[in-house]
């Protein structure tokens, strides 16, 4: 039997007493730009608000990210020089190994994730070392790289290692050469789904990695396809990743509730960079009210299943919850 009856309205404060979800300051991991040099802070066109920064100002950075409550950051390096194995992310005097290394002796307390990939350190932007024969990357001798790449990682106090790559393999290999060298207890976030997306664009001008030729699709995955992107991150937890991943995230919600119901693994989001600079132009030219729709998107990773946002908003989010 159905009886007609009239919902009580929720005042202002029992509604925020029973909302599902909430966005902390706690969800957020803050992506930073290192590259050589000094003094230098440089914005990215394509992306206001997102700056390359020498290891000096990445270090200014972590006490403003730490005043807005914000104590997670990935860090991408930009090195001076690109060859075709991308040495400079294998040497331990590299731009990532340096800027890992002055963040955890200045800010011990700052959570820093490291993005490991050969793209943005290769002249030719691919993601891996390259078969020339079949002009595309070859997997098994990237891995063989990439386990170094983490040690190098792990040497300088990385506390979480986040290969975003997509080799077939990757985690299986880190784990083992990380476990080798006696970091067992170094986790691991895992680019585990990551979709060939036109999402990427501005990150490319940002970190500088454009492919010098073709594209990424042969590593990357189909946006069209549902269930190989669940199959894709259950495959990396099987691997021993601790953290599972989407990427980009708001074109791929349904995705990410699906794995997340498919894994007891946390799970992370990266809001990317095409995603943000959307925002950020819509806003400028006051089509949008911003904050607003800003803090709508975030509300929608966290529903659609997300624990941890890797987004360029992060401080603009922190500097909203203060209010
Ligand atoms: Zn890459």
């Amino acid at each position: 039997m159905f009886q007609r009856f009239r919902r009580t309205r929720l005042n202002t404060h029992l509604r925020s007493l029973v909302r599902e979800t909430n966005v902390s300051v706690n969800d957020f991991i803050y992506p930073l730009f290192v590259r050589s040099g000094e003094g230098i802070k440089t914005e990215v066109t394509s992306m206001p608000g997102v700056f390359q920064m020498s290891i000096d100002e990445i270090l200014k950075e972590c006490d403003e990210l730490k005043k807005l409550g914000l104590y997670s950051i990935i860090l991408f390096g930009i090195p001076d020089v690109k060859d075709s194995i991308g040495s400079d992310s294998l040497c331990e005097h590299g731009i990532i190994a340096s800027a890992i290394r002055a963040v955890k002796e200045k800010h011990p307390d700052m959570f820093v994730v490291t993005d490991l990939c050969f793209c943005e350190y290769t002249d030719h932007g691919h993601c891996g070392i390259i078969d020339e024969e079949k002009e595309t990357v070859n997997n098994d001798a990237t891995l063989e790289i990439s386990g170094q790449q983490a040690i190098i990682h792990a040497k300088a106090g990385a506390d979480m290692i986040a290969p975003s790559g997509m080799m077939d393999g990757i985690i299986e290999t880190l784990r083992d050469a990380l476990d080798g060298a006696g970091y067992e207890n170094l986790p691991i976030m895992a680019y585990s789904t990551k979709f060939a997306s036109g999402y990427y664009g501005p990150f490319r001008d940002v970190a500088e990695s454009t492919p010098s030729f073709g594209d990424r699709a042969s590593y990357q995955m189909d946006p069209a396809n549902r269930r190989e992107a669940i199959s894709e991150s259950i495959s990396d937890e099987l691997q021993g990743a601790d953290i599972l991943m989407v990427k980009p995230v708001l074109a791929y919600l349904d995705v990410v509730r699906e794995i997340k119901d498919n894994t007891s693994l946390p799970m992370a989001v990266y809001n990317v960079s095409g995603e943000y600079a959307m925002l950020k132009l819509a806003g400028k030219h006051d089509l949008i009210d911003y904050d607003r729709v800003v803090m709508e998107t975030m509300v929608s990773f966290k529903r659609a299943g997300a624990d941890i946002i890797i987004s360029y908003h992060a401080k603009e989010v922190a500097k909203m919850l203060q209010k």
